[in-house]
C-alpha cells in the first residue's frame, strides 16, 4: 500500500489533503500530524481561564496540552478543529478562528 507522504503537512492546509486518504495502522496518531485536516483553530486567551481543564477532558483528540495540572496549550498537529473545547468553555476563553483565511 502507498505510504501517505506527510512531509510538510503543518503548512498544507485542508485543500492540499488527499481525497479519501487513509491512516492503515493502528496506534500511529502521534506520528501523524493530522491537524492538516483543519479548517478552523481553537485559540485561547489566558485572561479568562479558569484551569477548569473542561476543553482538556472533552478534546476527542487529546490535543489540549495539560502541565502541573493546568491548561497548557493546544497540539496543533493534531487538533482537527471540531470546536467541542470552544463549546465546553464555561467562561468563553476560547474561540475558533479561520485556519487560514481560506473561505
Ligand atoms: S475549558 Fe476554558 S477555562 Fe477550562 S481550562 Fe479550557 S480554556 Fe481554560
Ligand atoms: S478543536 Fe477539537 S480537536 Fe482541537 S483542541 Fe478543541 S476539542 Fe480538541
Amino acid at each position: 500500500m502507498k505510504k501517505w507522504d506527510t512531509t510538510g503537512i503543518e503548512n498544507w492546509g485542508w485543500k492540499k489533503q488527499p481525497l479519501g486518504a487513509t491512516i492503515p495502522t493502528a496506534g500511529n496518531a502521534v506520528d501523524n500530524k493530522t491537524g492538516g485536516w483543519r479548517t478552523e483553530r481553537p485559540v485561547q486567551d489566558a485572561e479568562k481561564c479558569t484551569n477548569c481543564l473542561l476543553c482538556w477532558i472533552n478534546c476527542p483528540d487529546s490535543s489540549v496540552r495539560v502541565k502541573d495540572e493546568k491548561w497548557d496549550g493546544f497540539d496543533y498537529e493534531h487538533c482537527k478543529g471540531c470546536g467541542i473545547c470552544a463549546k465546553v468553555c464555561n467562561v468563553g476563553a476560547i474561540t475558533m478562528i479561520n485556519e487560514r483565511g481560506e473561505e
